[in-house]
């Protein structure tokens, strides 16, 4: 049965899991769509997508058509220029097929010099309270993988939600950040529960993370089933009990914090190298076997190959990952284990 909490002084009724629209780009348009209207009808109001993630606002905003009373709609700007962030408000607008969007976020927002330019004469922030009093959005949050960030964000009291990651591994914003949001009455929503796929267990992780004061747990979805089995978290108990805190603990010390989340910012690559997909192939292969595997990432090793080394990559991920590092250790396990299989 579907939670409701409040999103801080939104006031807004979002159920305490809501929905992360990264990994239905990933999947076919048929099957993304009834991943959508599956979360609605397991009673997940809270949407949240961005325009960086390529087709996912289209796809929900088909999923959505005639339910939107059902939803609250939430995405994101990843716009360092007020032109910009205007274009992708307009963008994100029509292909969601909305007159308005319930909250509008600043993407990624990983430093205090960035978070500064926002809150600047003339900059993002002033730009998104001109698109609330034209009505195109009601809230404005800020998203971000640094809490140290976010905890400035709500002190300048301009952001009416937070988005930070939480899990079992990333625990940080528990201690001020979590706390001094909802002091001050911000709304909080946990990102990447379930560490990008790295748990093993998904209820057991995501029992972690909606055990705590946070408005609502966004968990990244992209089949039918894996939608369900995160909503059935939610028949029990939250919080762990001994053997599941253990079972985590382990898991957490094996990951350490060098691991892939598969939060995509690392894209676009030059040459299409599937990077989270190779970065966590080991943990794939474990859960769904070296054959189911290779027939859908069949030419991730050829593209690998043709990687130029550019580090653009690197640049962007919000983790600081050593990618092309950690890339060659998956793909030389990948040639040890595997090698006879895999096609010249
Ligand atoms: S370093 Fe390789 S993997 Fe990274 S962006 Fe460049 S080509 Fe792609
Ligand atoms: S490598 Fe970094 S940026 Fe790319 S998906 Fe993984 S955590 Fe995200």
């Amino acid at each position: 049965m579907m939670q409701h909490r409040i999103l801080g002084r939104t006031k807004l009724k979002v159920s305490a899991l809501g929905f992360g629209g990264i990994p239905i780009q990933r999947v076919s348009k048929s099957q993304a769509t009834a991943v959508v209207k599956r979360a609605l009808d397991l009673g997940i109001n809270f949407i949240d997508t961005a325009r960086a993630y390529t087709t996912s606002e289209e796809i929900i905003g088909e999923a959505i058509k005639g339910q939107r009373g059902k939803c609250i709609l939430a995405t994101k700007t990843a716009a360092r220029t007020v032109d910009q962030a205007r274009k992708d408000l307009e963008t994100s607008l029509s292909l969601l097929g909305v007159s308005s969007i319930d909250l509008y976020q600043l993407h990624n927002i990983n430093s205090d010099e960035g978070l500064s330019r926002v809150l600047e004469k003339g900059g993002l922030l002033e730009m998104l309270k001109a698109a609330q009093r034209e009505g195109k959005i009601d809230y404005i949050g800020i998203t971000s993988h640094r809490p140290s960030v976010l905890v400035q964000a709500v002190k300048s009291g301009e952001f009416d939600t937070v988005m930070v990651p939480l899990n079992y591994i990333e625990r940080t914003p528990l201690q001020e950040l979590i706390p001094l949001a909802n002091k001050l009455d911000i709304g909080t929503i946990a990102m990447k529960p379930l560490g990008g796929g790295a748990f093993a267990n998904a209820v057991e992780a995501l029992k972690f993370a909606l055990a705590n004061p946070v408005s609502t747990v966004i968990a990244g979805v992209s089949s039918v089933d894996e939608v369900e089995e995160n909503a059935a978290a939610l028949n029990f108990p939250l919080g762990l009990n001994e053997k599941e805190r253990i079972h985590l603990e382990e898991q957490a010390k094996i990951l350490g914090r060098v691991f892939c989340r598969a939060c995509e910012y690392c894209q676009p690559c030059p040459e299409q190298i599937p990077i989270s997909s190779l970065l966590r192939v080991d943990t794939f292969i474990k859960r769904m076997g070296w054959e189911n595997w290779y027939r859908t990432n069949r030419d991730s090793i050829k593209r690998y190959e043709r990687c130029q080394q550019c580090r653009q990559c690197e640049s962007r991920c919000p983790y600081e990952l050593p990618i092309l590092e950690l890339m060659a250790e998956k793909v030389k396990w990948l040639r040890k284990e595997y090698g006879s299989m895999i096609e010249a």
